[in-house]
């Protein structure tokens, strides 16, 4: 490295217009595996037990612990995870699931891999979690479940959707995959339904590669989603015995000792989100233009996402996206609106207007570089580098 660039990677606010791409990259999301991890993962590798061995059974047993539940069952991702939850729930053809049109796709097309709807209800503007108050209105003689997403790690209104569940008779499926050791009035995000999710993706709270688990306090869902990760295998049946159409959504050991890992840190992971989310607050205290996350207690910090003021539009979004991008920082319009997908549109002839609180949120959101080790330095950097793409933005008004 020469003694310049030396120089300018010890800069940490560079007071100049033309950005320097890549100088200090700074990614969206970094997993953080550790020694020990590692270990684990080595001492499957050494074994002779890569699927369907010891370290299965002992995943699922501390993330039922992490998620407050009787049951959970290992899946190879978080959508096959809500998959199974949706056919647990018995859901099928023409039947309705309440759900949020502002989440990560996954969430509303594991009705319609079932030939089930999902019916879209709009988002609190300050939790930008599905409104309690205006989920009544979209129930209907083929509702059968409300399928909550804690979005970006902060619990949504669990009282009010069990409240709501109950008096129509219908099951509570929620999304938490990106809520892991959330907790709602001192109880685990995931233990409020019929059944909940977990994904564990790279870049959510904890990994496992790719991975996901179907938690509930059901033994029967519980069974039943291992038989259909299985193949439809019975419990203990011979290996070419298969009792009902299942599918191939088995986690490897290989996974599930990296997860046994993660989630043996899981306090400390949590920990350390918080932090980084408590200093960027601090440091975001000056940049006015963007609104900060509500507080929640409760909350296990996934991503953080600011948001434009409401006077900035979409284009100055966007704008402000590449600035950012141009020096290496990276970022994402978390979240682009379920409806809004081109085949949602076709399927169902959504357009832009139908959701607008969705849509006003989802128009000015920039989720910023966020991950355990994240430091100060690079949090003032970040900060710093959003000022000056806003900065740009006030120019061309
Ligand atoms: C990550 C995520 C999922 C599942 O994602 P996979 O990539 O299938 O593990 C589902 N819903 C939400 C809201 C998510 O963020």
């Amino acid at each position: 490295m020469s003694s310049v660039s030396v120089a300018r990677a010890l800069v940490p606010f560079p007071h100049r217009d033309v950005p320097l791409p890549g100088t200090h990259p700074i990614p969206l999301s970094s997993p953080d595996v550790s020694d020990d991890d590692r270990e684990r993962v080595l001492a499957i590798l050494n074994g002779t037990a890569l699927s369907l061995g010891p370290a299965l059974p002992a995943f699922e047993a501390a993330m039922a612990e992490a998620a407050g539940t009787r049951f959970a069952v290992a899946v190879n991702s978080g959508t096959s995870a809500l998959h199974l939850c949706i056919k647990a729930a018995e859901i099928g053809e023409g039947d309705e699931v309440i759900t949020t049109p502002f989440s990560f796709v996954a969430s509303a097309n594991c009705a319609l891999y079932e030939r089930a709807i999902p019916r879209f209800v709009d988002i609190d503007i300050d939790t930008y979690n599905i409104d309690p108050a205006q989920i009544g209105a979209s129930i209907g003689r083929r509702t059968r479940a409300i399928l909550p997403v804690h979005v970006f790690g902060r619990p949504c209104d669990m009282s009010a959707i069990t409240d709501i569940a109950a008096r129509h008779d219908l099951a509570v499926i929620e999304d938490s995959c990106e809520a892991i050791g959330a907790t709602y009035d001192g109880r685990k995000i995931g233990s409020f339904g019929h059944s909940g999710s977990f994904a564990f993706y790279p870049n959510k709270q904890i990994t496992t590669g790719e991975g996901g688990a179907v938690v509930t306090n059901d033994e029967h869902v519980a069974r039943v989603c291992r038989s259909w990760r299985n193949q439809g295998r019975g419990e203990g049946a011979a290996w070419l015995q298969h009792e009902r159409l299942g599918y191939n959504y088995r986690l490897s050991d290989i996974n599930c000792a990296l997860g046994l890992g993660q989630l043996s840190r899981l306090d400390l992971i949590l920990q350390k989100r918080r932090a980084v989310a408590r200093a960027y607050e601090q440091a975001l205290e000056f940049v006015p233009e963007v609104i900060t996350p509500a507080h929640d207690p409760g909350m296990s910090w996934f991503v953080y996402v600011v948001r434009l003021q409401d006077e900035f539009t979409r284009e100055d979004r966007d704008r402000a996206l590449e600035s950012l991008r141009g020096e290496g920082i990276g970022c994402s319009n978390y979240f682009s609106p379920i409806h809004l997908q081109a085949y949602f549109r076709e399927m169902f002839g959504y357009r832009r207007g139908d959701f607008p609180v969705t849509e006003h949120v989802a128009d000015r959101t920039i989720a910023l570089p966020f991950f355990n080790n994240l430091s100060h330095g690079q949090i003032d950097m970040v900060a710093a580098a959003l000022a000056r793409a806003i900065g740009k933005l006030a120019r061309t008004f």
